[in-house]
C-alpha cells in the first residue's frame, strides 16, 4: 500500500517551500472546523439560486473564469511553480488543462444534465411516461493532493460547479497557493459565492467530510480509506481516486522509438508523481536488450533541476522530504535484493532531487512493484510472451491505467480488454485524462465510484430522481387500481 507523503501535523499556518530551492513562497491560515462549517453554511444558502440559473446561465460564468485564467495564466504557472518546483512546461499543461477543462464543461453540461427520457421495459407500461432527472448535491467537498496545485482541483471543481453544486474544496497543505489564486479569480469576475477555499492539513479535511453533501476526494489509499469509514458513518455519498502502479507492455512488434519516448515521458513527467504514472515496463525477450539500451540512452538526456521559468529543464523536484524517503527506499530495497540501476539510483543530495532511474533484473516482490513509488522511476522486467506480461501487469492491488506498445493495432485492443485498470492507452502515455469525453477512474485500489470527464464526470455531482407520470393526458384508470376485476 502506498505511504502518504503529507505531513498531517495541524499547525495554525501553512508554510509552503518551493522543493526545488527551499525557498519560502508563501504561508496560509489554517480553516478551524468552526469556519470550515460556516464556509459549508455560506455555500449551502447560496447554492439553490446557482442551482436555479440552470446549465446555460452557469456556462456564461465558466467562460467568464476561462477568460480570467487565460488572462492570469502566467501568474498561475508562476504559482504552480513555486509550491511545486515542477518544469515550466508542466505548470503550463496544468493552465492549458483548466481552460479546455472549463470550456468543455461549459459547452457540455446543459447536453449531460438534460432529462432523460425512458422506454418502459415492456409494452404493458407505454401508458406511464418515465424521466431520469439530474439534482446536483449543495454541496460538494472537494479534497485532492499536492501534485497538480491547479489541475488535481479543477478536475473536480468545473464539473461539479457544470452541475450546479456548490463547492468546499480543500487543496493539499503542501501545494495550498495556487487554488486560492483561482479563488480571487472566481470573486473577480463577479461569480456568484458558491466556491470556497479552505486551508490546512487532516483535520480540516475531516471537517470538509463532516459538511458536505457529496465528498470527491483524490490522494493516497490510506486517507481515501479513512475518508470512505466517515462517510459511511454519515451515509454520505463519496468518490475516491487513489494511488495506483501503472503497467506498460512492450511487444517485439512495437516501434520501440515512440515506446522509449513514450514511457520515458510517462514514467517521468512530474517527477514521476503522478497517478497515472508508468511504474512498472514489460518488454518481450526479442526487443528487451535493444528497448532498454534505447531508454537509458533517452533517460540521460534529460536535464533534472531548478526551473528558472524559461522551461530549461525536463524533471522537476520530489514535493518533499517524505516523497524522496519513499523513493529511496524502493530504490534502496531494489538494489539490495539484486536490481541494478542502469542510470540514475540515488538522490542527488541537494534539495529533493532524485536521479532519473532505470532499474533492472527487478522481481515481482520488490517495493518499487508491488507498492505506489510516485518518483522518477523506471523498472524494467524481461518477459517471454504477451501472456506473461499481461499476467505480472494484472498482478497487482492497483488498476488504475496501462499501456501496450505494439505495431498490430488489433492486439493492442485484444490486450487491452485483459488489463484489469480502468484506463489502457494502446501506443500512448498518460494522454486519458487529457481527453475529457472518456469516463476516467480506477479499478480496485486505485479508487471507487470515481469517473473523471464526459457525462458521468458532471452527473457524479448529482442525485438521479425517476420520475413517473401518465402518458396520456385522458388516462383516467390504472391497470391494477380499486377496484380489483
Ligand atoms: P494524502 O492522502 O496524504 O492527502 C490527500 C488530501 O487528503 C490532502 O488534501 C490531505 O490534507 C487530505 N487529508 C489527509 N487526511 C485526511 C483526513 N483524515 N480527512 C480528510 N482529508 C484528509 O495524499 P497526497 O500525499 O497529498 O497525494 C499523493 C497520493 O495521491 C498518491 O497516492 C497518488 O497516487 C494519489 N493521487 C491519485 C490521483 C488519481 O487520479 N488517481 C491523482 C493524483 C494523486
Amino acid at each position: 500500500m502506498s505511504d502518504s507523503a503529507t505531513p498531517t501535523v495541524d499547525a495554525a499556518e501553512l508554510t509552503v517551500r518551493n522543493p526545488a530551492s527551499g525557498e519560502l513562497v508563501g504561508t496560509v491560515a489554517v480553516s478551524t472546523p468552526d469556519e470550515v462549517a460556516a464556509a459549508a453554511a455560506a455555500l449551502r444558502a447560496a447554492q439553490p439560486r446557482w442551482a436555479s440559473i440552470s446549465a446555460s446561465g452557469r456556462k456564461q460564468w465558466l467562460l467568464k473564469l476561462q477568460d480570467w485564467v487565460l488572462d492570469h495564466a502566467d501568474e498561475l504557472a508562476d504559482s504552480i511553480q513555486d509550491e511545486s518546483g515542477k518544469p515550466r512546461v508542466e505548470a503550463e499543461v496544468e493552465v492549458a488543462f483548466t481552460v479546455d477543462l472549463l470550456g468543455y464543461y461549459a459547452r457540455n453540461a446543459a447536453k449531460f444534465l438534460a432529462d432523460t427520457a425512458v422506454s418502459p421495459h415492456t409494452p404493458l407500461m407505454r401508458i406511464k411516461k418515465l424521466t431520469t432527472t439530474y439534482t446536483p448535491y449543495p454541496v460538494v467537498g472537494i479534497i485532492t493532493p499536492w501534485n497538480f496545485p491547479l489541475a488535481m482541483p479543477t478536475s473536480d471543481l468545473v464539473p461539479a460547479l457544470a452541475a450546479g453544486a456548490a463547492v468546499l474544496l480543500k487543496p493539499s497543505e503542501v501545494t495550498p497557493l495556487t487554488p486560492l489564486v483561482l479563488a480571487r479569480g472566481w470573486a473577480e469576475i463577479g461569480a456568484p459565492p458558491v466556491f470556497t477555499v479552505v486551508s490546512g492539513s487532516g483535520a480540516t479535511g475531516a471537517a470538509v467530510v463532516d459538511n458536505a453533501d457529496f465528498v470527491q476526494f483524490t490522494g493516497s489509499g490510506n486517507t481515501g480509506r479513512r475518508i470512505a469509514v466517515a462517510c459511511a458513518e454519515r451515509t454520505r455519498p463519496y468518490s475516491l481516486e487513489m494511488g495506483g502502479k501503472d503497467p506498460a507492455i512492450v511487444l517485439a512488434d512495437a516501434d520501440l522509438d515512440r515506446a522509449v519516448n513514450g514511457i520515458t515521458f510517462g514514467a517521468l513527467t512530474n517527477a514521476g508523481q503522478l497517478c497515472v504514472s508508468v511504474e512498472r515496463v514489460y518488454v518481450e525477450a526479442a526487443v528487451y536488450d535493444e528497448f532498454v539500451d534505447k531508454l537509458v540512452a533517452h533517460v540521460e538526456t534529460l536535464r533534472l533541476g531548478r526551473d528558472d521559468r524559461s522551461g530549461n529543464i525536463d524533471v522537476g523536484p520530489l514535493a518533499n522530504q517524505a516523497q524522496l524517503d519513499i523513493v529511496t527506499r524502493h530504490v534502496d530495497d531494489a538494489l539490495a535484493r539484486g536490481a541494478r540501476a542502469l542510470t540514475g539510483g540515488k538522490a542527488t543530495g541537494e534539495g529533493n532531487f532524485f536521479e532519473p532511474t532505470v532499474l533492472v533484473d527487478v522481481d515481482h516482490s520488490m517495493s518499487c512493484i508491488t507498492e505506489e513509488t510516485f518518483g522518477p522511476t523506471i523498472p524494467v522486467i524481461k518477459v517471454a510472451d504477451e501472456n506473461e506480461a499481461i499476467r505480472l501487469a494484472n498482478d497487482s492491488e492497483y488498476g488504475l491505467s496501462a499501456s501496450v506498445w505494439t505495431g498490430n493495432k488489433s492486439r493492442g485492443q485484444k490486450i487491452a480488454r485483459r488489463l484489469t485498470v480502468g484506463a489502457v492507452n494502446i501506443n500512448d502515455a498518460t494522454i486519458n485524462l487529457f481527453n475529457f469525453a472518456l469516463p476516467h477512474g480506477g479499478w480496485g485500489q486505485s479508487g471507487t465510484g470515481y469517473r473523471f470527464g464526459g457525462v458521468d464526470g458532471v452527473r457524479k455531482y448529482c442525485r438521479k430522481q425517476a420520475i413517473t407520470a401518465p402518458a396520456l393526458p385522458t388516462q383516467k384508470s390504472e391497470l391494477v387500481w380499486y377496484p380489483y376485476s
